[in-house]
Parts: structure tokens; C-alpha cells; sequence
């Protein structure tokens, strides 16, 4: 591996490129005509337009992308998060033009996709998953059947969702009766396919995912877990890793069930199972074969760093560590800093950055994609920055938390960071009990 494409804008592309850098690899970037003065373009060595917004037209685009990487002279590819980097006919494509894709094979790719498959190869790795379908639904009859022998309320998801989007809680079959059309029009539109499936509705579920690594060679080992219990609408805010949740032996359960997920997956680079966990049961939502936004925590407490291994094991090198190497060692917390109005229903909100001066100092890392003079674009994802903090212990992580979103200085645009000092000074989360459902409910109570 030499030079390295990558499929994606915003601070993910920055990290990438970090990664790559470090390595000696040269970079190439993409960029749609909404992004040519972004940080990404900058500090790539070279970086190729791909056509207009929205995302469809660029981003998305798989023949641009391949050709950009063929005239580059690329030989790899890295697809970060979101776009395509969980697309199975990317990665075919890449696969057919001779070009690394950094992440897991095609047909492993399908395979997880597919959200009904990846619960039933969980179910056959004896991983407890939630009630619910095992197949899509084919007519609203058999999901009201279905839903009645689970018993309400139940969530009506798309089968090719994502994002925390496509996801609708029901409470009675009469509102599964009323949104089933709308619901399967929506999830068309959304993710190019119609399909819908049914779930269980946990109450009050924390979300706590466990990052796997595993390289072409069979060694696979876990880095722990991290707690995303903090969304708004079924999006993270704040994760943290380790959970403030778990105590040993729960621990350990959720490590064992995720490499057995991802055993059964043939799964090959950075890769998370996620769960929800109630009371002492545990249940296996979906993996996500790919680099996730929130991996930061993990990098500072287990001392690994996610992005350089990714590109290690995809360019045929075996781990270089073994389960017993690995330790963790302290707490740390992330922030997504989002450019959006959390006293107006936290819209988005584009514009130009004025003023920006991230906080720095001890156990302080940002991962950002803007700066100064920066317009951001109303067609991309509002997130801006990323605050990960490290602590000895959640105390000195929360207080050094505190003390970097006091210093963070964003101007020009609204951003979610007084949402994150007030989550830091809530007696709940200091007590590390917020599910899932918590600040839904504080926001509209
Ligand atoms: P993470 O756990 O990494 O935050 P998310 O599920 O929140 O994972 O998704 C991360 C990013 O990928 C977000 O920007 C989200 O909008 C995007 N994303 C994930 N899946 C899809 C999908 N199927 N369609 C569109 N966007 C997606
Ligand atoms: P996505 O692919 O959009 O990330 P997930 O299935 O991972 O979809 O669910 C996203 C979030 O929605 C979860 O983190 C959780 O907060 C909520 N959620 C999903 N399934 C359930 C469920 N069965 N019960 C309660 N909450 C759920
Ligand atoms: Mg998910």
C-alpha cells in the first residue's frame, strides 16, 4: 500500500489523512464543489473534484470515486464513515479494479447490511437478540401478527437504516396499521429500499457497543466497550469508554458475544457490535463494519490507535498484538460539537465560523474539520468537531471535559456545546445512569 484515496469529507477525512501521514502514505482527497476549500482538500497531498452536492452526485458517485482513485494512481481506498463506507458494491468495486478497500470484504459487507441477516447470524452464534423479526415483513397483516405475539410497543426500522434515522417507536396496532405505508414510502426514499422489520421496544435500554479488530490472518481481539447511552432521537451526543454501567462479568459477556458476531461474520479490520443492555440481559442491535465516529475513546484508554490499524490489516500486515497485550488504562468522554441550535430544537445551522479556537492542554484531543473563515456547507452532517477528553478516572474526565468546552470557542454559528455543560453538571449522568431514552425525555417531558 503507497497512496490512499479517501472516500469521505469532514473530520473523519482529516483523521484519515492524520493516519495515513504517519505511515507514509501518500493521500489523495475528493471533494464535491460545496467542499473545495475544506480542510480535508487542504491537507491531503493531492485532491480531485467529483462533482456538485448533494452527496448522490459526489460522494456517493461509485464510478467517479474508482476513476479518481485510477487516475491518482491510488491503490487503496478508505471510506471512513457514512457514504459508502458499509456499501457492499463499493467495495465490489473496488475489489474489481484492483484497489484495497479498506474494511471488510463485500460479502461480508452484504452480509451486515442486511439487518435481519446480521440478528440471525448473531441468534446462531448463541448471542441473545432483540424480539423480533427474522425476516422482512411482507405485508402490514404479518407485521400486526408479529408485533402482537411480542407484545407493544414495538419499533417499525428499515431494514437498510441507518444513522438513527428510519426508526419509529409504535405504541398499538392501530398506529402500527397508520404509519406502515408512510414508514416503507420513507425508508425508499431514504436507503433505496422499502423493506421494514419489526422490534421489540426496550424501555429503558443503555446502548453499549464493543470494538473488535481483526486482521486477514484469524486474530481477532476486542478494545472494550463504549457507552452511547447519551442520543438525542436515536443519535449520539456524548459516549464514554469504559461504561459507567457494567461491572466485570457483565463486562466480559458483551466482549465474548461480540467476537463471536464477528467470528461468525468473517470479519477482517476495525469493526463495532453494538447492544442494548437491561438490568442484567443483553441484546445484539446490529454491527458497524467500519471506523465509527466516537472511536477516540477508545483509541485514549486502550492505547491503540484504530485508524493506522485499519489501514495495517488492510494492507495484509498481521496484528501486532495479542488479547493479553492490551490494557486500558483510565476514562475518557467524547463530545460531538454540531453545528446546531439547541434552543431551536436543535436545527442545523450552516454559516460561516467567525472565530474558532479549540481547547488544548493535558488529556485534551479534538478531531475537527473546519476552521477559521470556513463556510459550512447546509448539505453534509451538522458535526464540526469531536472533544475527547482522558481522565485517571470519570472525575477527572468529566472536570477536564468541563474545563475544555469552557475554553472551545466557535463564532459565527450556533453549536451544541452548552447542550454538553449542562449534560455535565446533570446529577443523573454524574451518577452514570442515563439510558437511552433520557434526554428525549428531558427535552420534551
Ligand atoms: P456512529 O456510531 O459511528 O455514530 P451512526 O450510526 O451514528 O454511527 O452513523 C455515523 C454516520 O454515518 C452519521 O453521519 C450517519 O448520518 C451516517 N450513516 C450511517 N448509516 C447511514 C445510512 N444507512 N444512510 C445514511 N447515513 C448513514
Ligand atoms: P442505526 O442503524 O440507525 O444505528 P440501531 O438499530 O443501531 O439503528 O438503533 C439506533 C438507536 O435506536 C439505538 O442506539 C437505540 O437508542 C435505539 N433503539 C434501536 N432498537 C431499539 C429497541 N429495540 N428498543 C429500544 N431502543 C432501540
Ligand atoms: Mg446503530
Amino acid at each position: 500500500m503507497r497512496r490512499v484515496l479517501i472516500a469521505n469529507r469532514g473530520e473523519i477525512a482529516v483523521r484519515i489523512i492524520r493516519a495515513c501521514r504517519e505511515l507514509d502514505l501518500e493521500t489523495v482527497a475528493v471533494y464535491s464543489e460545496a467542499d473545495a476549500r475544506a480542510l480535508h482538500v487542504r491537507l491531503a497531498d493531492e485532491a480531485v473534484a467529483i462533482g456538485p452536492p448533494p452527496a448522490l452526485r459526489s460522494y456517493l458517485n461509485i464510478p467517479r470515486l474508482i476513476q479518481a482513485a485510477v487516475d491518482t494512481g491510488c491503490d487503496a481506498v478508505h471510506p471512513g464513515y457514512g457514504f459508502l463506507s458499509e456499501n457492499p458494491a463499493f467495495a465490489q468495486a473496488c475489489e474489481a479494479a484492483g484497489i484495497t478497500f479498506v474494511g471488510p470484504s463485500s460479502a461480508t459487507l452484504r452480509l451486515l447490511g442486511d439487518k435481519i441477516a446480521a440478528r440471525e447470524l448473531a441468534a446462531r452464534a448463541g448471542v441473545p437478540v432483540v424480539p423480533g423479526s427474522t425476516r422482512p415483513l411482507a405485508s402490514v397483516e404479518e407485521a400486526c401478527e408479529l408485533a402482537r405475539r411480542i407484545g407493544y410497543p414495538v419499533l417499525l426500522k428499515a431494514l437498510a437504516g441507518g444513522g438513527g434515522r428510519g426508526i419509529r417507536l409504535v405504541r398499538d396496532e392501530e398506529a402500527l396499521r397508520r404509519r406502515w405505508h408512510l414508514a416503507a414510502e420513507e425508508a425508499r426514499a431514504a436507503f433505496g429500499s422499502p423493506e421494514l422489520y419489526v422490534e421489540k421496544y426496550l424501555e429503558h435500554p443503555r446502548h453499549i457497543e464493543v470494538q473488535v479488530l481483526a486482521d486477514a490472518h484469524g486474530n481477532m481481539v476486542h478494545l472494550g466497550e463504549r457507552d452511547c447511552s447519551l442520543q438525542r432521537r436515536r443519535q449520539k451526543v456524548l459516549e464514554e469508554c469504559p461504561s459507567p454501567a457494567l461491572d466485570e462479568p457483565m463486562r466480559r459477556s458483551l466482549a465474548r458475544a461480540a467476537l463471536r458476531v464477528m467470528r461468525a461474520a468473517g470479519y477482517r479490520g476495525a469493526g463495532t457490535v453494538e447492544f442494548l443492555v437491561t438490568g442484567d440481559a443483553y441484546y445484539f442491535l446490529e454491527v458497524n463494519a467500519r471506523i465509527q465516529v466516537e472511536h477516540p475513546v477508545t483509541e485514549m484508554v486502550w492505547g491503540v490507535d484504530l485508524v493506522k490499524e485499519q489501514l495495517r490489516v488492510a494492507a495484509g500486515e498481521r496484528l501486532r498484538f495479542t488479547q493479553a497485550d492490551l490494557r486500558p488504562r483510565g476514562w475518557a468522554l467524547e463530545m460531538r460539537i454540531c453545528a446546531e441550535d439547541p434552543d431551536q430544537d436543535f436545527l442545523p445551522c450552516p454559516g460561516t465560523i467567525v472565530a474558532y479556537r479549540p481547547p488544548g492542554g493535558p488529556g485534551v484531543r479534538v478531531d475537527d474539520g473546519v476552521y477559521p473563515g470556513w463556510t459550512i456547507p447546509p448539505h453534509y452532517d451538522s458535526l464540526l468537531a469531536k472533544l475527547t477528553v482522558w481522565g485517571r478516572d470519570r472525575q477527572e474526565a468529566v472536570a477536564r471535559a468541563r474545563r475544555a468546552l469552557h475554553e472551545f470557542v466557535v463564532e459565527g454559528v450556533r453549536t451544541t456545546i452548552p447542550l454538553h455543560l449542562r449534560l455535565l453538571d446533570d446529577p443523573v449522568f454524574a451518577r452514570g445512569e442515563v439510558s437511552t431514552a433520557y434526554l428525549d425525555r428531558a427535552a420534551d417531558p
